[in-house]
């Protein structure tokens, strides 16, 4: 019996999709297929769901917007765990609690229809809030773990609190790339008039007009102490260098874009990007995107 089979069998209410298309559920839009996909509606649910998968011997990776992966090609066979069943939202004073599966956009809007503000530096970047917590998005001076005063996640078989001080956020960085399964966070906002919201959104917004357009994963490397990696990958002069269908931006050097190209040109492009770099800066760029499965 297949994954989908196997697991729809012993979870008959849970939702789930057979062969699964990386390349259809991530913005850089290329990689091979998962055997299943599975969105857990609660947290029962997806620890019940973990533990299976360990029980069967069935590998797992998780998924929220797709927008830092770079899927492998090829068939994974092992289940894709998604969370947009993760999707309430809810204020309680100046705390707003939202499930992993909430969008950025969606978590503004609800925030200003409450009459709070602070999360604005997150419009425009495409994110699940699991997703935002476990790379701490941001942009320069803001990122979303300075807002959060706990989460909630699954850890070894069940479900923890972390406090702020236990996510260990850092550059593009949380204690939950180690596998803990994010399913809700608590952001700690401030009282705002939705005018002073909207003009905040506007001007993030407007700071963002310049970034490339196109298929990608935004900023592909963490900037090394100090330094735009950007800037570093110009001065090797590797602008708008291509292989097969992956190029690297004429206007932002960080950022990859996919023109109808595979994960491979793509991986092939971020070695180029890291040797030539290292060759001639002696610095080793560090990947941010995460390599999924
Ligand atoms: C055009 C563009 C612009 C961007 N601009 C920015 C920017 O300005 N600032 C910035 O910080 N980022 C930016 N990014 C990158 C991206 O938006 C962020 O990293 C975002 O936080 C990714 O969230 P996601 O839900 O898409 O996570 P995914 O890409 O789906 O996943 C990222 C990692 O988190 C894991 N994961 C996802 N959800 C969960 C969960 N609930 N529990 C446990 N693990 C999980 C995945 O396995 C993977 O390892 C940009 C991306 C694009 C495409």
């Amino acid at each position: 019996m297949g994954i989908f089979s196997t697991v729809t069998e012993a979870f008959p209410r849970m939702r789930g999709e057979k062969d699964f298309s990386f390349a259809r559920h991530t913005t850089i839009g290329c990689g091979g297929t998962a055997a299943a996909a599975f969105s857990p509606s609660d947290e029962r649910q997806l620890v019940a769901l973990l533990r299976f998968l360990k029980e069967q011997g069935i590998a797992h990776c998780f998924l929220g917007a797709g927008a830092n992966v770079l899927p492998a090609e090829g068939r994974f066979d092992g289940a894709v765990i998604r969370f947009d069943g993760f999707s309430r939202l809810r204020c309680e004073g100046e705390f707003l609690i939202a499930g992993a599966g909430v969008t950025g956009g969606r978590l503004l809007r609800f925030a200003r229809e409450h009459g709070l503000g602070g999360a604005e530096f997150l419009t425009g970047i495409p994110l699940s809030m699991g997703g935002a917590a476990v790379m701490n998005a941001g942009v320069r001076g803001a990122h979303i773990g300075d807002l959060v005063a706990e989460v909630r996640g699954i850890s070894d078989g069940a479900v923890s609190v972390f406090s702020h001080r236990d996510c260990m956020f850092g550059e593009k960085k949380s204690v939950f790339q180690s596998g803990i399964a994010v399913t809700e966070i608590r952001l700690k906002l401030e009282r705002m008039s939705e005018k002073e919201s909207l003009a905040r959104a506007a001007d993030f917004r407007s700071k963002r007009a310049h970034l490339p357009k196109g298929r990608s994963m935004g900023c592909v490397f963490v900037n090394p102490q100090g330094k735009p990696a950007g800037a570093l990958i110009e001065a090797c002069g590797l602008k708008g260098t291509r292989m097969g269908g992956a190029r690297i931006s004429d206007v932002h050097a960080n950022f990859i874009l996919n023109d109808g190209g595979t994960s491979e040109d793509v991986a092939a492009l971020l070695a180029l990007v890291k040797r030539r770099v290292y060759e001639a800066t002696g610095i080793l760029l560090e990947e941010e995107i995460k390599r999924i499965p």
